[in-house]
């Protein structure tokens, strides 16, 4: 890849693997369809829900690309060095790395047992540490790559009840400008994607009140579909955005304006 250019657009991508984590279901299916449309071989991480993975196994077959499964917790060294090994035994390199792997334990802090705490502070925070850490060395090898990181605007805004995903999300700002600073001068660029309220399993769980609320308040009036996270995420490991680093880009519809 040469200098200033950036993984290959839209659909032109053969040969390319892109690494998503929590990518068989909810956004991460979303950017997983939108990348294998872009041409890129798959591996996908998930948790536990094989039945999720298989069947975004054979949605994603009809892109004619390969797609790897693998059920690995990225909170765990095993789990998030693991998952970029595989990815380069099974596909033989990577050139895209997502880290949308995240879960939410919602409670008032008073509440917020030290579980709560740990088990969103390591998904979410420590397993983009672990999947971006193994990452860059093959990346730093080929002297190009493109990390995202799936933050949220709660990282950026706060909200009371998700003191845990809060800290964790606004860690994932201050750890993507860090690692885009360490790596940028060997063709790699880090930046995050900050959703709003996108519909998925994450979000089901919210009271109608507070859906009601958040819908009066976002200008464009209507919730984000994980393609809308998708979009995003393919522009930003596109060579419309090989001069964009450290960035954090919000996909909210206007809810939160700086
Ligand atoms: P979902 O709950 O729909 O999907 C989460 C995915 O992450 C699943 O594939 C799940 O695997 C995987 N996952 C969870 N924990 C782990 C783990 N420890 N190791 C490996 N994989 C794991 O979430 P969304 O699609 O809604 O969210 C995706 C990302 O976007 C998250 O980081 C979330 O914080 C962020 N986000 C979402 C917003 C929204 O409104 N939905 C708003 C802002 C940010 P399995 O299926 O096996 O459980």
């Amino acid at each position: 890849m040469g200098k200033g250019a950036g993984v290959e657009g839209r659909g032109s991508a053969p040969g390319r693997v892109a690494v998503v984590t929590g990518g068989t279901r909810g956004i991460g299916l979303a950017i997983a369809r939108r990348l294998a449309g872009d041409g890129y071989d798959l591996l996908l991480s998930y948790r536990g829900d094989e039945t999720a993975a298989t069947q975004a196994r054979e949605e994603l077959a009809r892109f004619d690309r390969r797609v790897e499964l693998l059920q690995a917790d990225v909170a765990t060294a095993d789990g998030g060095g693991g998952l970029i090994e595989a990815a380069m035994e099974r596909l033989g390199r990577i050139d895209v790395l997502v880290n949308n792997a995240g879960i939410t334990r919602d409670t008032l802090l008073m509440r917020m047992g030290e579980d709560d705490w740990d088990a969103v502070l390591t998904t979410n925070l420590k397993g983009a540490f672990l999947c971006a850490k193994a990452a860059v060395r093959p990346m730093l090898r080929q002297r190009s790559g493109r990390i995202v990181n799936m933050t949220s605007v709660v990282g950026l805004v706060g909200n009371a009840g998700q003191a845990n995903y809060a800290a964790a999300k606004a860690g994932l700002v201050g750890f993507t400008k860090s690692l885009a600073k360490e790596v940028g001068s060997r063709g790699i660029t880090v930046n995050a994607v900050a959703p709003g309220f996108i519909e998925t399993r994450l979000t089901d769980v919210l009271p109608q009140d507070l859906k009601e609320t958040l819908l009066k308040n976002t200008p464009l009036g209507r919730f984000g579909s994980p393609d809308d996270v998708a979009g995003a995420v393919a522009f930003l490991v596109s060579p419309d955005a090989a001069f964009i680093t450290g960035h954090v880009l919000t996909v909210d519809g206007g809810l939160f304006m700086a």
